[in-house]
C-alpha cells in the first residue's frame, strides 16, 4: 500500500481522544498514512482569531484529503459554522451518512443498512439571514431565505443514483417538502426525478415527504436503502436515523467533492464528556472506513468495520452511551483485538 497524505483535523471538546484512538486503530489495521495534524475550531479561534487556519486550508488544498474530528460552534451569535465554510471552500457538494445495526436497536427486529446522502450546500443553510427592527427591539422579526440551484440539484441527484449503483443498493427516496416548500423543495424533487429517468431501469427510484419519512423512519426503517435529501432535512433525518441504530457514537459521514473528500464523525464535540476518557469512537473509526474505501482500501475497511462489529456484540466492550462500562482506551483495545 503507499503512503497517502491526509489533512488531520483535531477539534474540540472529545475531539483529541477519539482522534488519538482511531490513529491507534488505523495504525494496527495496517493503513499507511501520512498525518499531517492541525487544530481547528473553537481552539484554534481562541489562538489565532479563526476556526480554520490557513495553513490547515492549504494542506487540505494539497492532499485532498481529511479526516476530521468535530469542531465546537457557537449557538445563536459568534463566528459562522467551520463545518459549514469546510464545505463551501472545498465545494463539498456530497455528504453520505451510512447507518448500519451494529447493535440491537430499541425498535428491536429491524435490521437498518441504509444511507442517507444530503445535498451539503444549498437550502436553507446559505446562511443568508437577518433580524429586522421594529420600534426599540432590533430583533422583532428574522428572515432567512433558502437558495436551491437545478445544477447543485442535478448534481447531487447523479453522485447518488451513481453511488447506489457503485455500491450495488437498488431503491433510492427523494424526500422533500414540496406541498408546502414548493419552490425550495419542488425543484430539487422534479431536478431529481428528471436526473433519475437515466436510471430508470436500474434503480427503484420514489419520492416521500420529510414529515411521513421521519415517522416511516421509526415504524418501518428497512424499507429504506438510500435516502436523497437536502440540506437541512438530511441534517435532521440522519440524527434520528443515527438514534434508531444506538446514538450518534455510530453515525460516521463524508462530505464529497469533486477533488476534495473530508471524513468526519456526524456527531459533535460533546462538550459534557469531553476530558472524561469515555467518549465513544466508533464514529470516527466507521469515518476511517469509509476514507479507506475512498482510497480503494476496501479489504482494510471492511477488516475495521467487522472488529466493531465483533466488538459490539459483547456489551461490556461498550462505551457507555451505548449501555457499556468501557472507556475509550478499553474499547480501543477490544477493537484492536478483533482485526483479523
Ligand atoms: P453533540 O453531538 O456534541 O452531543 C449530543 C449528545 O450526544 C451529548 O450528550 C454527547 O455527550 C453525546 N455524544 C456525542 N458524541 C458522542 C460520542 N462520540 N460518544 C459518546 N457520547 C457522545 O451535540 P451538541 O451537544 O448539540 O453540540 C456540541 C457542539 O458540537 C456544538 O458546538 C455544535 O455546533 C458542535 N457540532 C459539531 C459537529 C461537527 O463538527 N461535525 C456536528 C454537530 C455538532
Amino acid at each position: 500500500m503507499k503512503i497517502t497524505p491526509v489533512t488531520l483535523i483535531e477539534g474540540d471538546g472529545i475531539g483529541a481522544e477519539i482522534l488519538d484512538s482511531t490513529l491507534e486503530i488505523l495504525d494496527a489495521v495496517g493503513a499507511k498514512f501520512k498525518w499531517h495534524r492541525f487544530k481547528a475550531g473553537m481552539s484554534a479561534f481562541k489562538k489565532n482569531g479563526d476556526p480554520l487556519p490557513k495553513d490547515m486550508l492549504a494542506n487540505i488544498h494539497e492532499t485532498k484529503l481529511a479526516l476530521k474530528a468535530p469542531l465546537e460552534t457557537p449557538i445563536g451569535e459568534g463566528f459562522r459554522s467551520a463545518n459549514v465554510r469546510l464545505r463551501e471552500e472545498f465545494k463539498l457538494y456530497a455528504n453520505v451518512r451510512p447507518a448500519t445495526s451494529f447493535i440491537h436497536h430499541r425498535r428491536g427486529t429491524d435490521k437498518i443498512d441504509l444511507v442517507l446522502i444530503r445535498e451539503n450546500t444549498e437550502g436553507l443553510y446559505v446562511g443568508v439571514e437577518h433580524f429586522i427592527a421594529i420600534d426599540d427591539d432590533p430583533k422583532a422579526v428574522a428572515e432567512a431565505s433558502g437558495i436551491i440551484t437545478r445544477s447543485a440539484c442535478r448534481r447531487i441527484a447523479k453522485f447518488t443514483f451513481d453511488y447506489a449503483i457503485k455500491t450495488g443498493r437498488k431503491k433510492i427516496t427523494i424526500v422533500h417538502k414540496a406541498n408546502i416548500l414548493k419552490a425550495l423543495t419542488g425543484l430539487f424533487l422534479e431536478t431529481a426525478m428528471d436526473v433519475g429517468k437515466e436510471y430508470g431501469k436500474e434503480l427503484e427510484i420514489e419520492e416521500r415527504i420529510v414529515d411521513n419519512t421521519a415517522m416511516q423512519l421509526v415504524i418501518n426503517p428497512s424499507q429504506f436503502n438510500i435516502i436523497l435529501t437536502t440540506n437541512m432535512f438530511g441534517d435532521i433525518l440522519s440524527d434520528e436515523i443515527a438514534g434508531l441504530i444506538g446514538g450518534l457514537g455510530l453515525a460516521p459521514g463524508g462530505n464529497i467533492g469533486k477533488d476534495v473528500a473530508i471524513f468526519e464523525a456526524v456527531h459533535g464535540t460533546a462538550p459534557d464528556i469531553a476530558g472524561k476518557g469515555i467518549a465513544n469512537p466508533t464514529a470516527l473509526y466507521l469515518a476511517s472506513a469509509m476514507m479507506l474505501d475512498h482510497i480503494n482500501e476496501k479489504n482494510m475497511a471492511d477488516n475495521l468495520r467487522n472488529a466493531i462489529k465483533k466488538t459490539l456484540k459483547n456489551k461490556d466492550d461498550r462505551t457507555s452511551d451505548l449501555g457499556g462500562t468501557a472507556s475509550t482506551k478499553e474499547y480501543t483495545l477490544s477493537v484492536i483485538d478483533n482485526l483479523d
